[in-house]
This record gives C-alpha cells, sequence and structure tokens, in this order.
C-alpha cells in the first residue's frame, strides 16, 4: 500500500554548473530504470530554480533542505515555505540533525516549519533521530517519542497524509556506519506504532517512513525491503548519479 520513496540530501556541495551536470545525469539515468520508487532531489536553494526548469517532464520531484517557520518579513539571510513552493518545490527536509546540532533548532521550531510548509502547500520530510549516547544510554525510545510528539503537534492526520518521516540515526550520518537492517527495523515498528497512538492505525500504515543513515548501493536493497522502512533519505552518495541511481533500483 505504501511506496518507496528516495530522496537526495546534497547539503552545502555542488556549485551551479555541477549541480546543473548531476541533474541532467540523473535526469537521464532515470528513465531507464522501470521503478515505482519515487525520487526526490534536495540542492541547495540557489539551484532550486534551475533545477525545477532541468526537472520538467521529468518524474523527479524536487525539495529544499530547509525553511523559515514565519511567512515573511526581516528575517535576515532566510528563505521561506512560499518562496521555496513558487520556485517549483514539492517538499522541504525539516529537523535534519544537522539543524538541530549546528543551528540549535528544538523540537518546538521544527513543529513551527512544519505548520508553515504545510499550510504553504509543501510537504515536509520531517528528521528524527537519536544520537549514540541516547541509544547506548536506554533513552533512544524516549527521545524518538519526544522529537515526534512536539514534531508533530497539532497536527491533523489530513496534514499528517502529507508528511513523510526520515529516521535518521545521528551516528549513521555520514560515517558510514549503518544502522543495521534489524536495528532500523524495530526503529521504523517503533514510530509506526507511536503514529497509530497518535493518530489511527489507518494513518500510521500509510505513514511513509524513510531510514537515512549512510545508505549506500550495497546496502540499500536489504535496508528498504524491511517491512516498515519505505525507502531511504541519502546524503554522500546522493551526490553521484550512478550511486544515487543504484538506491532508486533498489527501491524497486
Ligand atoms: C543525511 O544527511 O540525511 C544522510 C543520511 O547522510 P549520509 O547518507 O551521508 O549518511
Amino acid at each position: 500500500m505504501r511506496n518507496n520513496v528516495v530522496a537526495g540530501n546534497w547539503k552545502m556541495n555542488k556549485n551551479l554548473s555541477e549541480a546543473v551536470a548531476l541533474i541532467s545525469d540523473i535526469k537521464n539515468g532515470i528513465n531507464n530504470l522501470e521503478v515505482k520508487t519515487e525520487a526526490i532531489i534536495c540542492p541547495p536553494f540557489v539551484v532550486l530554480e534551475t533545477a525545477a526548469t532541468l526537472l520538467k517532464e521529468s518524474n523527479v520531484k524536487l525539495g529544499a533542505q530547509n525553511m523559515h517557520f514565519e511567512e515573511s518579513g526581516a528575517f535576515t539571510g532566510e528563505v521561506s515555505a512560499s518562496m521555496l513552493k513558487s520556485v517549483g518545490c514539492e517538499y522541504v527536509i525539516l529537523g535534519h540533525s544537522e539543524r538541530r546540532a549546528i543551528f540549535n533548532e528544538t523540537n518546538d521550531v521544527i513543529n513551527k516549519k512544519n505548520k508553515q510548509a504545510l499550510k504553504s502547500d509543501l510537504k515536509p520530510i520531517f528528521c528524527v533521530g537519536e544520537t549514540l549516547e541516547e541509544r547506548e544510554n536506554g533513552t533512544m525510545k524516549s527521545v524518538l517519542e519526544v522529537q515526534i510528539t512536539e514534531g508533530l503537534a497539532n497536527i491533523t492526520e489530513d496534514e499528517l497524509s502529507k508528511i513523510i518521516v526520515a529516521y535518521e540515526p545521528v551516528w549513521a550520518i555520514g560515517t558510514g556506519k549503518t544502522a543495521t537492517p534489524d536495528q532500523a527495523q524495530e526503529v521504523h515498528y517503533f514510530i509506526r506504532s507511536l503514529i497509530a497512538n497518535l493518530y489511527t492505525q489507518n494513518a500510521a500504515e500509510k505513514l511513509i517512513i524513510q531510514y537515512g543513515g549512510s545508505v549506500k548501493p550495497n546496502n540499500a536493497a536489504e535496508l528498504i525491503s524491511q517491512p516498515d522502512i519505505d525507502g531511504a533519505l541519502v546524503g554522500g552518495a546522493c551526490l553521484q548519479a550512478d550511486s544515487f541511481l543504484e538506491i532508486i533500483k533498489a527501491g524497486g
């Protein structure tokens, strides 16, 4: 009932000409893949408008990596949800662990961003995940529960249907350490059960939950084939067309 979704988070990589080359390679390569998996690329802000033009008549979707939670105003250096929508974004990554750790984003800020994105008809890819310390000291599930409960506060079931949750254990991001398929499946099952308690069983069954954290062509298929894993949020391996396309292929 759920389709797999693979999204590429480019982070702060690729200038305009490099981005144009990568997008062209992805666009050409995806035509040769017979997959149902939905593909999304999330390049830096300055590339979004060009990316939207290049992706016209392609089934690759476009997302941004962040936005401000206010509609407009005196927030120097920030970008709003409606601006992202106006240049052709359909998705926006929110609550990434780098935003939480480096830019001090709290669950409350991420909740405001989720709500503003939905109001502007952008679909959040809402990231959650525990640190290694939290996993080892036994607080992983309570940390995830707080991130999810507070991040989704006052979001209706109808709005939830537009959100993708990305489970990204912080210790696996950019480290080459991946959660084993069993470890990831256990947490995805936990998140889905939590959503069933917060909303309904139906909402939980429909929710797309991506795994993220050192997903590569050689581990993607095994991770994505787990019953509660519905695709991947990919960092490092999305910066080359070949490896990104391999991961999309692994989604089936
Ligand atoms: C990410 O930053 O969302 C991510 C999953 O990165 P990587 O694949 O490089 O671990």
